[in-house]
């Protein structure tokens, strides 16, 4: 995960480790390899520059070039900007409502039905609720019996209505048939398509004003760099989502979307896919990502 950047951000920092006294030249070097190491990474050029600005501001502020262990010091106030720009503390999900209806919603392809039972599975052993799945992912018609093999594999029941094409109705039937059954989360994967279209859109928003659910999560692929911070502002447009979920970081060599993601759309990173397992699911903790990719 991440190697690549980790790589760079050694080499940076090498350039201090060279030196016996540290000079302003130094630290505007090193700051600037931080920013190549960050735009290689695919993080937006925007994001980049204000992030080692910042950096720089902090560095004179706190008095790098004076300081016992200069190369030390920056290297901290470079980690600290990093998990602050990932989120800074880690953000927990709203299980409020009786049921918590949460909604997930993301690109066909994004993992988004891996990870509705990946959420089942962690709200039932880590957080000792009685959750429900629920199938409205009508175009993929492969979705719901993918669905279906998930919740037996983590022993969630998983409610469909077959033949029924109209997504709304079965988020509103499912939410019924969870309180008729006693069950306190329900989960409910949407469909998505291969690119935003209006319909898509269109149809997402409906299901959320109509279930007005207390969690709304946006899935999306972390391999796919900038056009994932993209479609993570195409949909926050529309929903106006709670969180992030960044799936197969365990193939995302680079990092962009999850050192980017948060600066776009103001919204937290709650969870990480990290494999296909139901099992590979991580809450996202900028701090801890920030001290990995350093090293
Ligand atoms: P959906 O179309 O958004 O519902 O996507 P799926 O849940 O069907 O996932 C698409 C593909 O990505 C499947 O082959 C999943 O096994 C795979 N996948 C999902 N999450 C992860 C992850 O965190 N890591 C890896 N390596 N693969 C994942």
């Amino acid at each position: 995960m991440f190697e690549n950047l980790t790589d760079k951000l050694e080499k940076a920092f090498h350039i201090l480790k060279g030196h016996g006294r540290i000079t302003e030249v130094n630290v505007a070097d090193t700051l600037k390899e931080v920013r190549r190491a960050l735009l290689d990474a695919d993080v937006n050029f925007k994001i980049a520059k204000e992030f080692t600005n910042t950096v720089k501001e902090k560095a004179l502020g706190q008095k790098v070039l004076t300081s016992l262990q200069p190369g030390q010091l920056l290297v901290k106030i470079v980690r600290d900007e990093m998990a602050a720009l990932m989120g800074g503390q880690a953000s927990d999900i709203n299980l409020q409502g009786a049921p918590a209806v949460i909604l997930i919603a993301g690109l066909q392809g994004s993992g988004k039905t891996t990870f509705s039972a990946k959420l089942a599975s962690y709200i039932k052993r880590k957080k000792g609720r009685n959750p429900m799945l629920v199938a409205a992912d009508v175009y993929r018609p492969a979705a719901i019996d993918q669905l279906k093999v998930l919740g037996q594999q983590i022993n969630v029941p998983v409610f469909s209505i077959p033949e029924n094409m109209n997504p709304v109705e079965i988020a509103q039937k499912g939410i019924e048939e969870a309180k008729r059954l006693g069950h306190n989360v329900v989960i409910i994967d949407t469909a998505g398509r291969l690119s935003i279209d209006e319909q898509m859109m269109r149809e997402i928003a409906e299901i959320h004003k109509t279930v007005k659910p207390s969690e709304t999560l946006f899935v999306v692929d972390a391999m796919t760099g900038q056009d994932a911070v993209n479609t993570a502002k195409a949909f926050n447009d529309v929903l106006d989502y709670d969180g992030v979920v960044l799936t197969k970081l365990d193939g995302d060599t680079r990092g962009g979307a999850a050192l980017s993601i948060r600066a776009t759309v103001n919204k937290p990173i709650k969870f990480v896919g990290t494999g296909e397992k139901v099992d590979a699911l991580d809450v996202f903790h900028p701090d801890r990502m920030a001290d990995r990719i350093l090293g």
